[in-house]
Order: structure tokens, then sequence, then C-alpha cells
């Protein structure tokens, strides 16, 4: 059976709403309830793995860490941080002794660099992130088992139709092959079947925006309440365009395929509220005079491959005041989410550039239908154009003088005219591409001292 089925009909097991309930209560206590419960749960975890998880324990008693040293949020960094190196190298150590490997389902990790990592999970977590995602659609006035919407993510290949409705009311669009005809015949069905809501990677619902807002008719019969977009970095221009064709609010989330992290945007904006009931997440030291840092993450609803103190190899800066008036009772902390460190682009220098820093180099040029930067080496960049009419070379030459402009130091950049810009098999795009190696790019040096340091520390005691 196919794995996604399979969590569908899960999903009909009553422990989902169990776990919705528990959810929605998290949503009126107050912020130092939530810290207990944290707390608690950070403990439960780190004595499970300790108990049940040979990974962990080898690990930690190799660094020489005492369990009952770990009373709290504080004593965690006496533990060594994962990486996704780790999880390569021991993926059958992850699993727990005691866990049944009946209805657990293979999964792996996003593979931006490098090979991608094996991780499982267990009917609970999946049923658990589930209720994770629904209770935010619905803080946002969505009911995902209700409310009619137009799905249009890369991983939906249709048997026959471009369009299928499932049982949850969901109106599934395929994100292959996308013309702007077809994306218009997606607009007829959004306003036919009086569509309330689109869920989409930003990049698509942008093609999308832009394929509807050609046609003005059209747009004015479509009535969203909401568009939600994640899996890619939301860009400014791409927001703009979103809201302005669909008139509606554009949320977004952060999260990852471990498991161990997830973060929501404010409906007032201006930042992320960390979600502290989904895991604990720590920041490694600032790579950048920004204060670029890396997100550390340990959840708290897989057990099937637990990860405690994982490095994402995604970056984060963060908000001085937590504080927020939206109603969420979560931290605000993080003021925006960079890239993969796939999607980073490293000076020869060592400097990191994010792509968002990159992106603002985009406003001068204007006849193109898409573009991307890749790093070829760790002196040379590639900017790849697909050109529409009225495209000239000099607007060409200005991009690419502005994305060296950005960069702080002197880089080879071969500016190169294209017909398609290939996507990946999931269909995400991708603003920077970079093609150094893993260890380079997952490696940042400050991480790396931190992490040195901290072996210090442990061989030291
Ligand atoms: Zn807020």
């Amino acid at each position: 059976m196919d794995p996604k089925q399979y969590v569908h009909a899960a999903l009909k097991f009553p422990k989902y709403f169990l776990y919705a309930r528990e959810l929605a209560r998290h949503l009126r206590w107050t912020p130092a309830q939530l810290r207990e419960y944290q707390t608690q749960r950070l403990l439960q975890v780190v004595r499970f793995c300790y108990a049940q998880v040979p990974f962990y324990r080898r690990r930690w008693d190799e660094y020489g860490v005492k369990i009952q040293q770990i009373q709290g949020p504080d004593d965690l960094k006496l533990l060594p941080l994962v990486t996704k190196q780790d999880l390569i190298d021991h993926s059958a150590d992850f699993f727990p002794k005691n866990m049944s490997r009946r209805f657990i389902h293979a999964s792996r990790t996003g593979g931006s660099t490098g090979s991608p990592a094996n991780f499982y999970q267990n009917i609970e977590a999946r049923l658990r992130e589930q209720a994770f995602h629904c209770r935010y659609w619905r803080w946002h006035g969505m009911n995902f088992w209700r409310d009619p919407k137009a799905v249009l993510r890369g991983s939906y290949k249709p048997p026959k139709n471009d369009v299928q409705r499932d049982w949850t009311n969901s109106y599934k669009m395929s994100g292959f092959d996308l013309t702007v005809e077809k994306l218009q015949h997606y607009g007829q069905v959004m306003a036919d079947r009086k569509l309330k809501f689109l869920l989409a990677y930003p990049s698509l619902a942008e093609r999308l925006a832009d394929a509807i807002g050609r046609h003005s008719d059209l747009a004015a019969r479509i009535h969203l309440q909401g568009v939600f977009v994640a899996s890619e970095k939301l860009y400014p221009s791409q927001r703009q365009c979103i809201e302005q064709v669909f008139r509606c609010p554009v949320h977004t989330h952060y999260g990852h395929n471990e498991n161990a992290v997830l973060m929501e945007e404010c409906p007032q904006g201006d930042g992320y509220h960390l979600i502290t009931d989904y895991g604990y997440t720590e920041f490694g030291p600032p790579i950048d005079a920004d204060g670029l840092r890396e997100i550390i993450g340990t959840g708290f609803n897989n057990m099937a491959t637990p990860l405690v103190r994982y490095r994402t190899g995604d970056f984060a800066r963060l908000r001085t005041d937590g504080a927020c008036s939206c109603g969420l009772p979560f931290p605000k902390l993080v003021a925006d989410v960079e890239g993969r460190s796939g999607d980073i682009v490293v000076t020869p220098g060592g400097r990191y550039i994010g792509p968002s820093h990159l992106e603002y180099a985009i406003r001068y040029i204007t006849h193109f239908s898409d573009c991307q930067i890749i790093q070829e080496s760790p002196t040379e960049l590639s900017v790849l154009v697909m050109p529409t009419p009225g495209y000239t070379a000099a607007e060409g030459r200005a991009f690419a003088d502005a994305v060296q402009s950005r960069l702080g130091e002197p880089m080879e950049i071969s500016l190169k005219e294209v017909d398609q810009i290939p996507r990946p098999p999931n269909q995400k795009r991708r603003f920077v591409v970079s093609r150094l190696t893993a260890q380079r790019l997952g490696t940042p040096a400050a991480v790396k001292t931190a992490d040195e340091k901290l072996q210090s520390i442990a061989a030291a005691r």
C-alpha cells in the first residue's frame, strides 16, 4: 500500500483526535506552563534515547556524560550534536531496541546536498505531525477535514486527471509540466468549486497567481480566505504577487522531514513563533555579521528515529524580543529563516551569503520567467536566466553585477541564457544551488569550533 494512502487510512484512528484535543489545550496555556511541559517532554525523550537507542547510549557513554546530569534544558549542551552524516552512517542504530517494526514508515531526509539519510516514522509520529499541522491551519481559519482547498505541491503526480479530489475535500493539482493554460484551468476549478484555501510551494503559488492574474475576470471569481505555503523559502516578491491576485493573506511555516523543529510565521508578520510543544530548539553560534545561526533541534514526536540536538543544516536570524500580541502562546524568537545549507553561497573568503540577500538582485531584471544561481566551485558562480521577449544582454549583465556587489568580494560570474531551469523530482524551486561538497557546506567553521569545544570539555571530564 502506498504510504500516503496508509496514513490517510490511519488518520481515522481515534488517537488522532486525542492528539488534536491535547494540542488545542496547549493554546490556552500560559508561557510558564508551556515551558514546564517542554522540560518534561525533553527529559522523557533524552531518557528514552539513553535506555532504548543504541546510537545515543554509545555516543553519550563515549562522551562521558551521565544521564543523571541532564535535569533540564540548560544541561542539554553537555550532549554532543548529531549530524545528518551520523544518520547516514548509523541509521539502523537510531531505531529503538524495543519498538515494534509493524507499521513503520521509512522516509528520507531532504537531500539538497550529498546523499539523503534514511529515517523511520511510527504511526504515532505521523498522527501527531498531522495534528500539529491541523492546529496551525485551524488557527488561521481552515478546517482541514472539511474546507474545500487546492493543493499544488510537487509530490502529486496524477494517474489520469491533472486535478483530483480526495476524501478530505482537497483538490490535488499536479505540479508537473505547468503551462499558463494549465494553471488557468486550475484557476477555473478554484472558481467553479468555490475553493477557500490554497496549499502550495511558494514558487508554484506564485506561478499560479501570475497565470490567473493575467485574466482579471477569472481572478475576480476566486474567493480564497488564505494561502498556506511551505517547504521553500517565501520571498517578499512572491508574497506580494500571491496576495495581490488572491486578495488574501499568505501564511508560511518552517519545518523539515526529520520532524525536530517547527516554527510558524506570526499572523502579524515580523517573525516566527517557535512551537515549543513540538520540540526543543537551539541555535548555533553566529556564522556571519548579521547573526545567522544554525537551527539545532530535539523533536518530541518521532520516537522511531529520535533526534537529540540534531543539526538541521538550516539557518535563522533571531529576534531580541520574544513577546507578541497576536495571541499565540509560543515565543516569537526567530526573525527570519534562511535557506538550506545547500542553498547558501560561500565566498572564497568564507562568508555565507543567503539566498534572500541575493534575491534582491532580481529587481535589476524584468524580462525573465525564471532564474537561478549555481555555485560551481569555491570561486565560480553561474547565473542562469530564462529570458522572455524584451530581454537584453545589458539587463542580464546588470543582474549579474548586482549579484556580484552583494557577495562583497570578487567571484567569477558567468551569465547563461537557458530555455529551461530543471527542477528536482519534488518540483521544489531553488534560487541558489551549491555544488560544493556537503562537507564544506554542512560544517560552518563556527559551528565546528563549537562542536570541538564541546568535545574537549567532555574529554576533560
Ligand atoms: Zn505573533
